[in-house]
């Protein structure tokens, strides 16, 4: 995002300094699918996915989605995502959002990616639709998760992943902490969702992937358990999940 258009070698460097090994930059639509993937090119220890978001679903159609599974093949592309459903602002309406979720799933599932799904005000609409036709393949991650904790565990019982973004280390975030500290170890994952939802202490600032770390610290403590087993364990779900540098079938 344009946010780090004058320093993204810095943000980059101090990610690599303080032991990052592995970043995913996502796609939500053709254009930043793209240039996520040219980042991913660029850099050893960047991933990237491509999909179109629920925002965007209105500005899809078939010829898009087509242009989308061309890249799909493409060496560093690890997930298909962000897709899914957004009724907190409903920049798209329900019925293309879902139009658009379902054909993805399609999509990943044709070449074997596990999805990143974004999923804000739809917890039952996104269950039910992941029920029908989920990922079966590969699976993925419910990213920035914000249900409470049986919700995190129907989604888990189908396999996914539960990602936890900056926001567990806010004063009042009990619900997150609360499925932070209560979901199985091995169904964790942390992100920072970069720019945005920077953790304490960077919280009201740019957002960027050295901070996962404070978000990391804090789900440790919150589970008793030791930082660098922590991240150890999310770090092996990650692998687990997105294969980094798996052969691709051909779809
Ligand atoms: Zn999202």
């Amino acid at each position: 995002m344009k946010d780090f258009k004058d320093d993204l070698e810095e943000v980059l460097d101090r990610a690599s300094s303080a032991g990052i090994t592995h970043i995913i930059t996502v796609g939500i639509d053709i254009p930043s699918s793209l240039k996520a993937l040219e980042l991913a090119n660029r850099y050893d220890f960047i991933y990237s996915s491509i999909g179109y978001h629920p925002h965007n679903a209105e500005n899809t159609n078939f010829k898009r989605l087509e242009e989308l599974s061309r890249l799909a093949l493409e060496k560093k592309v690890v997930a298909w995502g962000e897709i899914g459903l957004d009724f907190f602002r409903k920049r798209s309406s329900p019925e293309k959002q879902i139009e658009v979720f379902e054909q993805q799933l399609d999509m990943a599932s044709q070449f074997n990616l596990p999805i990143i799904v974004h999923n804000r005000d739809a917890h039952s609409e996104v269950l039910d639709i992941l029920r029908k036709k989920g990922n079966k393949g590969r699976g993925g991650v419910i990213h920035c998760f914000s249900g409470d904790y049986d919700i995190a565990m129907a989604f888990i019982d189908m396999g996914y992943y539960i990602s936890i973004p900056g926001t567990v280390t806010y004063k009042n975030a009990i619900k997150v902490q609360d499925v932070a500290s209560r979901i199985p170890i091995d169904r964790i994952l942390v992100e920072t969702d970069a720019p945005f939802l920077a953790p304490v202490p960077k919280r009201g600032k740019r957002n960027e992937p050295l901070y996962v770390t404070h978000t990391a610290q804090k789900i440790a403590q919150l589970r008793d358990m030791d930082f660098e087993e922590f991240a150890l364990k999310t770090s092996e779900n990650a692998k687990r999940l997105f294969g980094f540098n798996r052969k691709k079938t051909s779809g």
